[in-house]
């Protein structure tokens, strides 16, 4: 088996078969007929779109001091940033919120935008800053010879449950948690987790990189493979780990980096003085936010 296959099982495969339009035969079976698989899987659509049980929330749960001592922390310690805009407290219903809000529109000296413009917590912006400078952009130089300019998310803050209709409180709705779903490069090139995930060479490398380097900084990093949910994006949090230091929840496991992958001259390093870059749009329709 090749090294860059990620052992995604059955996952993977429904996954793939939903893609390829196969869900009414699949769904035919147990309704009785396509036409009545047809309306049920449109109806699902809707619901889903709707973002239906976002604030249903059947457990409460606390935000947890060590919350609030993480953010202070964080606080206290940051540097002031023209890209990043500090909003306040944020209190919604449930224990969904935090104390400080960041309103961020660009990391890394505003050299590496955040589109469209996120809220979250000052950890998860602390950590993210550090993941892009250890892992995102020496991948990018090395397999693609570029920078990269913007990361594209689809879910940030978010006051909801664990998938939408989960029983605790997903990290999303402490601002805790990014969904991403791209990497825009300074030559015009983006990848999409996506496509890239197994995409060519070059760019499963990237993403086996940027992978493993959020596995070593977040507490939770979820990958296409890991669920059905993650097919289009990789999740990262920083969920609390138990006393004693786990778990730690890095998925899926993977086997190893493709071998065919070469790396290429890089550009020239940015300096801090690089203007943030314009932020792209997200194309519609594919997003799928609101796992964990
Ligand atoms: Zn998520």
């Amino acid at each position: 088996m090749s090294g860059a296959v990620v052992r995604a099982g059955w996952v993977d495969r429904l996954a793939d078969r939903l893609r390829e339009g196969r869900l009414v035969r699949i769904f035919s079976v147990f309704c009785g007929s396509r036409w009545r698989a047809t309306i049920l899987i449109v109806c699902a659509a809707v619901l889903s779109a709707c973002n239906v049980g976002e604030y249903k929330f059947t457990e409460v749960e606390g935000r947890g001091g060590w919350r609030a001592e993480k953010e202070r922390a964080c606080m206290d310690s940051r540097a002031p940033s023209a890209t990043v805009a500090e909003i306040g407290s944020i209190t919604e219903e449930g224990t969904c919120g935090m104390d400080s809000a960041l309103q961020v529109t660009a990391l890394s000296n505003g050299t590496v935008v955040i589109g469209p413009t996120a809220k979250m917590g000052c950890p998860l912006a602390a950590t993210l800053e550090s993941w892009i400078a250890a892992s995102v952009q020496p991948a990018a130089q090395a397999k693609f010879g570029s920078r990269v300019v913007e990361i594209k998310q689809i879910s940030a803050y978010a006051c909801r449950n664990r998938n939408n209709f989960g029983k605790e409180l997903s990290e999303h709705a402490f601002g805790n948690a990014l969904d991403i779903s791209g990497f825009k490069l300074a030559n015009g090139r983006s990848i999409s987790v996506q496509g890239g995930w197994k995409g060519d060479a070059q760019e499963q490398a990237f993403m086996r990189q940027v992978f493993a380097g959020a596995c070593s900084r977040f507490t939770t990093v979820l990958a296409p493979g890991s669920n059905i949910m993650h097919y289009n994006h990789i999740h990262v949090d920083l969920a609390k780990l138990a006393p004693d230091g786990s778990p730690k929840m890095c998925k899926p496991s993977i086997a190893g980096t493709p071998a065919t992958a070469t790396a290429v001259a890089p550009e020239p390093v940015p300096t801090a003085a690089d203007a943030a870059v314009p932020p792209t749009v997200l194309p519609s329709g594919v997003a799928v936010p609101g796992a964990d």
